[in-house]
């Protein structure tokens, strides 16, 4: 079995496709050599090793044996020896899961060093300086990484030196300082570990590669799989690079960048580089770096090479790349190449410009945005007219508007989300420790860092609106408090940020919807293209159904009546209607409600003209339209002991009356849906009445209307043709005293496991089934929706279940449970329509599900009507 693969100097072993063995990393690394690309040579040690190393608590049989013989090859390449004093050869040891984490695994520098081989560098390169510095970042970093010693203990000395000097920069050290550092530093590994700084460089390297195995354990790696659903059984990779340097002066110097603006996609070299400085320094934010526009101007040669390079690269890989690279004296190696985070705006622009480009088609557009990115595109900005204090302006690191209340420390973050509080985390600058709080908060926003800063790359990558370097503000921490522009912020007090813009302004700004822009319009029109599943839209008001048209709705799959049932100037109407004694009184009220009702079909149909709108008649318990029992007792009381008008006391008390009779042990399973229908038929009779006047009246002025009605919650044939006679009936008797003839279907929920279980027979008499999958999903576990959050978040951390089925469709049950309402209403009606209403209508895998089941639409909230569009072009390819 082979473990180790070469890459560079034209023996290049692995290729892009080795990804899942060699890592993301060292795949792309391979890649580039194969292209010819400048890259220094080295060998990536397998994941398939990393796995086994963690089942086995050890070494995969040959696997050091493979690493010596890649040594020698590296060495021979190179010309260069490990632990040679004269010309010694140095390597990075680099971590690289198959898919990228971003700053979760641990990269160490000049491995290679030790008293001996620093002095043959310094020789060798002429550079005493540069070998020093060199050896005192190895001994840092292979302390953090390689021993979890603070990097603190570290700072701290060099922060001393600058002091005692009077210098800002590390570059401005001399060289004795830098020797006095190694020292300390060697000082400070032997006071933590009680061993000397291991000289052997063999030890050196199997530590380092130990770490690295072991890292793929450590805790933010953990919570990093575990946010972004990564499997643990992937393993890490290690690559053994040998070092190039960027730390060899003025010529020299290390970058990131990117082939398009990751923040916008506008297609612009986009990026940041240091000079006289080495690997992280950029990331990290030590020294603020330079745009890349500068070493057009600096270095006009290398900016040249380095801008075809990446032309290349992105023509390659046929998609924006993210670049990480170091220039040793006018000399340029590339070090990293990997498709780029972006934010979701990014996302859009690219997929679409790169079709204009002829990079890729339609259909791989199409696949490049996730559904949710569309959430992100759709996301809240500042309203312009609002005015509003600026504090301060930093760069706009990723997108979006957010308020919240300032937070300094990830883990309050946290606490504070969980009591659903929102929050801007702030901070100095973020590390991966605070993920988990970079997560609750609604923004991040940093003092120090540039674009590609770990907050702004991990922020972009959560879709979280992001403002970073913005050095205006100061932090006090022991104060909890910061300071802008002569003001005063406590934590817990709130600001608002935008990512979009790179601003922050004090208090609450009130946020508004951006203009869906013109490539969304695009890249869905693509989508359209492709689906086959229709995209409707649950909308109980005009307005909703407009909203919903304006994203693309095809109709409405759900407009639930009792919406409608609710105005201000109703709820007296509908109370009386379920107060009345008699059948007369009764109708009386329904008398007032019909043309309420009447009204808003009206609206709705005129909005939806051309589309067909499922309206499902009256559903739940009649109490719920009545006051509560414990108020009512109240305000029985407060009439009494202040000598209230008996009338009124009267009405109070019959009020009370009715809300005991309708009370209910276990309203989800009682008198609702179609029960109600059979129970009063004059309910529906109204209803009905109120649909098909408005159908005929808009109809004869030239509107298209198609209504669908629907009756719920039905569990046995017989309800449904119960109330689909007084659907029939009464809409015969409309239309023939209207004088027209509207085309109507009338059909059924499948919303309880007995209906699923029968619906060849229902199918009989229903032209459509919608499946209602919030009450299937209630009553087929038997979960209340509203108890179940009692226990569901246990459940889900406990791994019972895997994620809460009211979200995402339980495919095994609640699925099956369709599945053989299909097959079984097909079986008796071959061309009934089918749709699927509910929440799991906007979430992807359940749209998924529902084309390969075979719906024909899915209905969900206007704003998700995006989301199904591309989520169901995607389920076809
Ligand atoms: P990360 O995944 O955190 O980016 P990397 O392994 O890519 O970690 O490396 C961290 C930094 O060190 C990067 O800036 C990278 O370019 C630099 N680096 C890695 N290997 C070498 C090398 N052989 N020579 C010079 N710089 C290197
Ligand atoms: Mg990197
Ligand atoms: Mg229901």
């Amino acid at each position: 079995k082979k473990f180790v693969y070469f890459f560079g100097d034209n023996q290049t072993e692995g290729s892009n496709k080795m990804k899942h063995l060699l890592g993301g990393k060292g795949a792309n690394l391979a890649e580039m050599a194969n292209l010819g690309v400048p890259v220094p040579p080295g060998f990536t040690i397998s994941t398939e090793a990393c796995v086994l190393y963690m089942k086995n608590n050890d070494y995969p049989e040959g696997m050091w044996d493979e690493i010596d013989k890649n040594i020698d090859k590296l060495e021979k390449s190179t010309g260069k020896k490990f632990g040679d004093p004269e010309n010694p050869l140095l390597s990075s040891v680099r971590s690289g899961a198959p898919i990228s984490m971003p700053g979760m695994m641990d990269t160490v520098l000049n491995l290679g060093l030790n008293d001996e081989t620093v002095r043959g560098l310094a020789k060798r390169t002429d550079n005493e300086w540069f070998a020093y510095d060199s050896y005192r970042r190895f001994i840092m970093m292979f302390s953090d990484v390689v021993l979890g010693i603070d990097t603190n203990e570290f700072e701290n000395l060099i922060q001393q030196k600058k002091d005692e000097l009077g210098v800002t920069e590390d570059t401005e050290l001399d060289t004795n300082t830098m020797k006095d550092l190694v020292e300390e530093f060697k000082s400070v590994y032997k006071e933590k570990t009680g061993s000397d700084f291991p000289q052997e460089i063999k030890q050196q390297l199997k530590m380092a590669i130990n770490a690295v195995f072991n890292s793929w354990n450590n805790e933010r790696a953990k919570k990093y799989r575990q946010l972004n659903d990564i499997s643990d059984e992937l393993g890490t990779a290690v690559n053994v690079q040998a070092m190039v340097f960027g730390n060899m002066g003025e010529t020299s110097g290390t970058g990131v960048a990117f082939t398009r603006n990751p923040a916008t996609g506008e297609k612009e070299f986009y990026g940041e580089y240091l000079t006289n400085a080495q690997g992280e320094d950029v990331v990290a934010g030590i020294r603020t770096p330079k745009s890349i526009q500068a070493l057009k101007e600096n270095m006009p040669d290398v900016y040249k090479q380095l801008d075809d390079i990446t032309q290349k690269l992105e023509q390659h890989y046929k998609d924006m790349q993210d670049i990480e690279f170091t220039i040793e004296k006018g000399k340029l190696y590339m070090l990293q190449t990997r498709n780029a985070k972006r934010t979701a705006a990014a996302a859009l622009k690219v997929a679409v410009d790169m079709v204009y480009e002829n990079l890729i088609n339609k259909k791989e557009a199409v696949m490049r945005l996730k559904p949710s990115q569309i959430d992100q595109v759709l996301h809240p900005m500042i309203d312009p007219d609002s005015e509003l204090e600026l504090l301060s302006s930093g760069l706009a690191a990723s997108p979006g508007a957010a308020v919240g209340k300032v937070v300094f420390s990830a883990e309050h973050a946290e606490e504070m989300a969980q009591n659903n509080e929102d929050v801007i985390l702030v901070r100095t600058e973020t590390s991966p420790e605070d993920i988990g709080g970079m997560h609750a908060a609604k923004g991040v926003l940093t003092v120090r860092g540039g674009m590609t800063s770990h907050a702004a790359v991990v922020a972009r990558g959560m879709g979280k609106p992001c403002v970073c370097g913005c050095d205006g503000i100061s932090i006090d921490m022991n104060k909890g408090v910061f300071t802008a522009k002569g003001y005063s912020i406590n934590e817990g007090e709130c600001i608002s940020i935008d990512g979009s813009e790179g601003k922050i302004y004090m208090g609450e700004a009130e946020l508004k919807m951006p203009n869906v822009s013109g490539e969304l319009e695009t890249m869905l029109q693509w989508a359209d293209e492709i689906r086959s599943l229709n995209v409707r839209t649950n909308a109980d008001t005009p307005e909703d159904a407009k909203l919903a048209r304006d994203f693309g709705a095809e109709g409405i799959g759900l407009c639930r009546t009792e919406h409608m049932f609710f105005g201000e100037e109703r709820i007296p109407v509908v109370r009386e209607m379920i107060m009345a004694d008699n059948k007369e009184d009764r109708e009386k009220a329904l008398q007032k409600l019909q043309p309420m009702q009447k009204d808003d079909f009206l609206d709705i149909f005129r909005a939806m003209d051309g589309y067909p709108i499922t309206i499902r008649l009256l559903d739940p318990p009649l109490h719920e339209f009545l006051p509560n029992y414990e108020d009512l007792i109240e305000k029985i009381k407060k009439l009494e002991s202040e000598g209230g008008k008996q009338e009124e006391i009267k009405r109070v008390n019959d009020l009370l009356r009715n809300v005991d009779t309708l009370k209910e042990t276990n309203p989800m399973l009682g008198h609702r849906g179609c029960r109600l229908g059979i129970t009063y038929p004059e309910i529906y009779e109204m209803q009905i009445k109120a649909i098909i006047e408005a159908a005929c009246e808009l109809s004869s002025e030239g509107t298209n209307v198609i209504p669908e009605i629907m009756i719920p919650l039905v569990s046995n044939e017989k309800e449904l043709d119960f109330v689909k006679k007084t659907v029939t009936d009464t809409a015969e008797s409309v239309m023939n005293e209207k004088g027209t003839n509207i085309d109507y279907l009338c059909g059924t929920m499948i919303e309880l496991p007995r209906a699923a279980l029968t619906a060849d027979k229902i199918a009989k008499g229903a032209e459509f089934f919608s499946f209602g999958t919030n009450d299937l999903t209630q009553t087929t576990f038997g979960y209340s929706r509203d108890d179940a959050g009692k226990f569901l978040p246990l459940y889900i951390d406990k791994g019972i279940l895997e994620s809460d089925p009211f979200a995402v469709l339980d495919q095994e049950g609640v699925g099956e449970l369709m599945k053989i309402g299909i097959d079984k209403g097909r079986s008796s009606r071959p061309d009934i329509k089918m749709g699927i209403c509910g929440e799991h209508g906007g979430d992807p895998e359940s749209i998924s599900f529902s084309y390969e089941a075979g719906l024909n639409y899915v209905s969900c909230s206007p704003y998700r009507v995006p989301i199904a569009r591309l989520a169901s072009a995607q389920a076809v390819l």
